[in-house]
């Protein structure tokens, strides 16, 4: 099947529900500009860790507790994105929540950008930057009060360190996000999973849940799932939704 046709082919699954859930990796949101940790071109291939530690252990729960103004020079400097855009991918899947079709986004980024493009029910695995709390007392600040204070970030409250909400290596993913994200995945009539080589948990994990008839695989290269795929397109995720919108 051609690019066009496999296009036309999404487009038809679009058209015949009004159930549909997405779930989208890092190379959603690598179309904004912002860098995929995983893929060679990431993160992790940088090597530029301070002090000698990899980027994995910088984000990692060890090293924010061990070293917490390191881990939030390097977390301000490249986890956090605050000028990127929505891509047509994310304007896509809210104009599919707006018109009923789409029931839900899940999500393994933490750049808030489905939110920004109007998306309502986001489920975010790996939690977001746009949400930090007081470790100590829980009170909620932005992520303008992180990235403007100087050094570790202290509640005015209580003193407490100021922490983002989001899932470092080492500490467990919120249950219920997994369990709603399951709940999303069990009901949904179609799956479109995009922008995640699905090899790595929870991805991989959490696609066995679905049990329907159309599931949908858009990524660059191809994964473990796409045998199980009624249809396969490797091309721009944005590209791709826009065209079917
Ligand atoms: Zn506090």
């Amino acid at each position: 099947m051609n690019q066009a046709k496999k296009v036309s082919e999404l487009q038809n699954i679009i058209n015949s529900s009004n159930n549909i859930v997405f779930f989208g990796g890092a190379g959603v949101s690598t179309e904004s500009n912002i860098p995929d940790f995983r893929s060679a071109k990431g993160l992790y291939a940088e090597r530029s860790g301070k002090k000698g530690f990899s980027p994995e252990e910088m984000l990692s729960h060890a090293f924010f507790m061990k070293h917490t103004e390191d881990f939030f020079d390097y977390y301000r400097s490249k986890l956090v994105y605050k000028d990127a855009q929505p891509n047509n991918a994310h304007l896509a899947l809210a104009k599919l929540e707006q018109i009923g079709k789409l029931k839900a986004v899940i999500t393994q980024n933490i750049d808030g950008l489905h939110q920004k493009a109007g998306s309502k029910e986001v489920l975010e695995l790996h939690g977001s930057v746009y949400r930090n709390y007081c470790m100590k007392c829980r009170k909620s600040f932005t992520l303008d009060y992180v990235l403007e204070f100087e050094g570790v970030p202290k509640c005015d409250r209580c003193g407490g360190i100021v922490r983002p909400d989001v899932v470092l290596y080492g500490e467990s993913l919120d249950r219920s996000v997994i369990n709603k994200s399951i709940w999303y995945i069990e009901n949904a009539e179609v799956l479109i999973v995009a922008g995640t080589s699905l090899t790595v948990y929870p991805a991989a994990g959490l696609i066995r849940y679905y049990s329907g008839k159309n599931l949908v695989l858009i990524n660059k290269t191809p994964t473990p799932y796409d045998y199980l795929a009624n249809l396969v397109i490797s091309a721009s995720i944005g590209e791709t939704l826009k065209a079917c919108v």
